[in-house]
């Protein structure tokens, strides 16, 4: 029922400004959203971040924002990643051949679905971005989103890479192509995410059992860690975890020739211990008081989350 009726449903409010309103309107949202999003301002951002350092977790910090259509918000998103990467300049950044500090960009926040020249407007000020990072010691990962954008963000990754080969991309396995795709990316250097996929997609492009999604995610990692990349494993799924770990194995590879990630405030814990066990563990910190479309797709993930936040709902509710 909840991956058949309310996942599809949750997705889907995810993207109306009807449901966003009313959501975002109330306050016992906000109290929710504290538990996945590290806060409002660069400053909330580099806090968590602080902390999270002092447990050997290496982070990736993304200013949440997505589907922009409006020219001078794409401005002012790489205004944010610029004041962001000041704000970090205190925390050491590189000098390890792992940068421990990254940033996320969603493209279609940088203006990639304006219309007409929206590809050229997110390629510039991506480019931006990559190079303000680069000069603070920072890495760079660009986002997944629908299928609808993978083209460009690939085309987008592909030219950026010519002059920024550390630059990440992220490969969603529910998607028919990516088992491709993560061949094409295997190569030297190359920097992949693999996540199962967040978006609501059709059966024409992405597959849609669990069972299909968490297969076709073992095949990928395969490809990835008996490619000569860097594989960056995004899933809390314990069993994808372990099949990481002897994918590695088989592959030669040792603990620090691949990375795991998680999300900001889920699975604290498993994240710790796997810092602590000596595998590079980096956390994905969103901030920003753009976090509507992140927050519904969490709340999309896991029943749990649903319950939760429902529960947090309900008249006379202590949180
Ligand atoms: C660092 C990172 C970056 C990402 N970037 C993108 C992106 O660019 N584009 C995109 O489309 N998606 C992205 N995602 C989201 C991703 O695609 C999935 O939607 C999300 O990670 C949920 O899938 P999962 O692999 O964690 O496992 P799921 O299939 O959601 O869960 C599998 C199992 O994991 C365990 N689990 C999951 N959540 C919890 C929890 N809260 N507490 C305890 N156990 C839990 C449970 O055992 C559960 O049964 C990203 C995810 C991460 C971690």
């Amino acid at each position: 029922m909840f991956a058949t009726v309310l996942r599809p449903g949750l997705l889907a409010a995810a993207r109306s400004p009807r449901v966003r309103r009313t959501v975002t309107g109330m306050t016992s949202t906000r109290k929710l959203v504290e538990r996945f999003v590290a806060g409002e301002s660069e400053a909330h951002a580099a806090a968590a971040t602080r902390l999270l350092r002092e447990t050997d977790r290496l982070v990736t910090i993304d200013y949440l924002g997505e589907d922009t259509t409006d020219p001078a918000q794409a401005a002012a998103t790489v205004d944010h990643y610029r004041e962001l990467l000041h704000t970090l300049a205190d925390l050491p950044a590189s000098g390890e051949t792992v940068r421990p500090l990254e940033v996320s960009l969603k493209l279609s926040a940088l203006g990639q679905s304006l219309p007409r020249s929206g590809h050229a407007i997110a390629l510039e000020h991506a480019h931006k971005i990559c190079s303000a990072a680069d000069a603070a010691g920072v890495w760079v990962t660009i986002d997944a989103e629908d299928h609808t954008t993978t083209d460009s963000t690939l085309a987008i990754v592909r030219e950026l890479r010519r002059e920024f080969p550390w630059l990440g991309t992220v490969l969603q396995a529910y998607l028919h192509r990516t088992e491709d795709d993560c061949r094409e990316f295997a190569g030297p250097g190359s920097r992949i995410r693999l996540c199962k996929g967040a978006y609501r997609e059709p059966a024409s492009v992405a597959f849609q059992s669990r069972a299909e999604v968490d297969a076709s995610y073992l095949r990928c990692l395969d490809v990835l860690m008996h490619g000569r990349g860097y594989p960056m494993i995004a899933t809390h799924d314990p069993a994808m975890i372990a099949a990481a770990t002897g994918s590695a194995r088989s592959a030669a590879r040792a603990p620090g020739d691949f990375e795991f990630q998680m999300l900001y405030g889920i699975r604290d814990d498993e994240q710790r211990r796997l810092a602590a066990a000596g595998h590079r563990m980096r956390v994905y910190v969103p901030y920003g008081d753009e976090w509507y479309g992140y927050f519904m797709r969490r709340l999309a993930e896991r029943p749990a989350n649903l319950a939760f936040f429902l529960r947090a709902l309900r008249p006379g509710a202590r949180r």
